[in-house]
């Protein structure tokens, strides 16, 4: 399983590459779409993900301004990006005179009537959807005609945002990923009545700025992130069933990924998953299986590195996962409360489990449509979730083991594990048929 051959990473980086040409079309936008001219961008809200997206402006050389509620958050945020760049000359990865260029088209202000004149918009603030709508009413009534109107937000409903402005057809998402100056991935996320040239423009501003885009449609928590849900879910009942959150991070990255799930939890916010796994619980069917980990720690107020705790606990200034005697006990007494029956758990089954997860909401979203080709989501993957690209990305290894076995492998787990396991029906017919997901196009 873990092991894989010269010719088979060869094979996989090639598709990565292939993967990563493909997304800059859209199959119903055409190539020769006029673009909408950029020449100048607005951030609005100048916090950690405002001020990396900022950054990639100013890097690829075009003025942006930085609006924030106040003096104080917008000196934070210069003085955010003023500290990476000044890291970046540090280590003699950029000249003191490209830092001054840089800084010198950056325009921090309070006033949000600065987006009068701004080819792009970037709303960037709290992820609340009252404050969001209340940004795009100003867009709306102060932005000029054939602006695009762009939120990066995580998981609010683009259609619901766009529908708040009398110009839906501007309106745009796009999710950057933190750090936002640093990572390629951009998933672009299309509204119902987001018009091709705004999505086509979008591409070309992707490219300006040295991402890597994706189109998708809009949904609970886009691709990336719908995603992830389930695979962190199943690495926590692994975790239930017998391995501890370390056994798991471990099998997953001799795998190959960057970061296990445990790990990477405690780097992004164990409080945000505590929020997602809070709006879910009344959407869960009564008697599904559900992990009770996130919340348990939540409660504790074991929200990852920034607390010093969460699924590990940290020592301070290190960023190292130091496995922690108190959730191993508080995990093993919770098990056996539910009446969880203990075992040995292999990092073989920890890999599938945890792949076949990704896997199986990964086909739910090729069948809706969220995404154009199978691809996208092995791009989204490698780029954005440290997914080796060895692997070629999710879809790509499920195609590589063989759909037939894939589907059986999840029929099985369905019946050992119950409910929470749902077999995508796209992968049960694909097996059927014997195709691949490489090969599905929507009609
Ligand atoms: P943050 O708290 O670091 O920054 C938000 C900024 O917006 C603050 O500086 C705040 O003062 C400002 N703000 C709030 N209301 C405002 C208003 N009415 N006008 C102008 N400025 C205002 O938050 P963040 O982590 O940068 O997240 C911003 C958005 O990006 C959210 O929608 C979030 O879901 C999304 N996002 C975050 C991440 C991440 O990893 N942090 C990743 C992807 C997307």
């Amino acid at each position: 399983m873990t092991a894989i051959s010269e010719a088979e990473k060869a094979a996989a980086l090639e598709h990565v590459k292939q993967a990563e040409a493909a997304v800059w079309t859209i199959p119903d936008v055409p190539a020769d779409t006029a673009l909408r001219p950029i020449a100048k961008a607005t951030i609005v809200g100048a916090g950690t993900m405002g001020g990396g997206i900022a950054m990639s402006f100013a890097n690829a050389g075009i003025p942006v301004k930085l609006v924030d509620l106040d003096q104080a958050s917008l000196e934070r945020g210069l003085g955010r990006i003023r500290g990476n760049y000044a890291n970046t000359v540090a280590k003699g990865k950029l000249t003191q005179e490209a830092m001054d260029q840089r800084m010198a088209l950056l325009s921090p202000t309070t006033d949000i009537e600065a987006v009068a004149d701004a080819d792009i918009v970037i709303e960037a603030v709290f992820e609340r959807m009252d404050i969001k709508l209340d940004i795009f009413r100003k867009l709306d009534r102060l932005a000029k005609p054939g602006a695009i109107l762009a939120t990066n937000t995580s998981m609010l409903d683009i259609n619901t945002i766009a529908a708040e402005t009398g110009r839906p057809q501007d309106v745009v998402g796009t999710h950057f990923f933190s750090p936002a100056n640093v990572m390629r991935l951009l998933e672009i996320v299309r509204g119902d009545k987001t018009e091709k040239d705004v999505l086509a423009t979008t591409l070309s501003v992707a490219r300006r700025i040295g991402k890597i885009p994706v189109v998708v449609g809009v949904c609970d928590g886009f691709v990336g992130n719908r995603m992830i849900e389930p695979y962190f879910r199943e690495a926590e009942f692994l975790v239930a069933e017998g391995a501890s959150p370390a056994d798991v991070d471990r099998a997953l990255t001799d795998f190959g990924l960057a970061m296990g799930p445990f790990a990477m939890s405690d780097m992004a916010g164990v409080d945000v998953r505590w929020d997602v796994a809070k709006r879910r619980a009344g959407l869960r069917p009564a008697g599904e299986r559900y992990s009770w980990l996130v919340g348990y720690l939540g409660e504790a107020g074991r929200f990852g590195q920034k607390t010093g705790a969460g699924f590990y606990r940290y020592e301070a200034g290190n960023r190292t996962p130091i496995p922690d005697p108190a959730v191993d006990a508080f995990i093993a007494q919770e098990a056996e409360r539910q009446g969880v029956k203990r075992r040995a758990v292999s990092a073989e089954e920890i890999v599938n489990r945890c792949m076949y997860a990704l896997v199986n909401e990964g086909a739910d979203i090729l069948e809706e449509g969220i995404v154009a080709r199978s691809s996208d989501i092995d791009v989204i993957y490698v780029a954005g979730y440290g997914f080796p690209a060895s692997r070629g990305g999710p879809m790509y290894w499920a195609d590589q083991v063989g759909l037939k076995k894939v589907n059986a492998d999840i029929q099985k787990l369905a019946q050992d594990f119950g409910g929470h396991w749902k077999p995508s029906p796209l992968l049960a017919r694909l097996a059927a048929e014997g195709r691949s997901f490489a090969d599905f196009r929507r009609e």
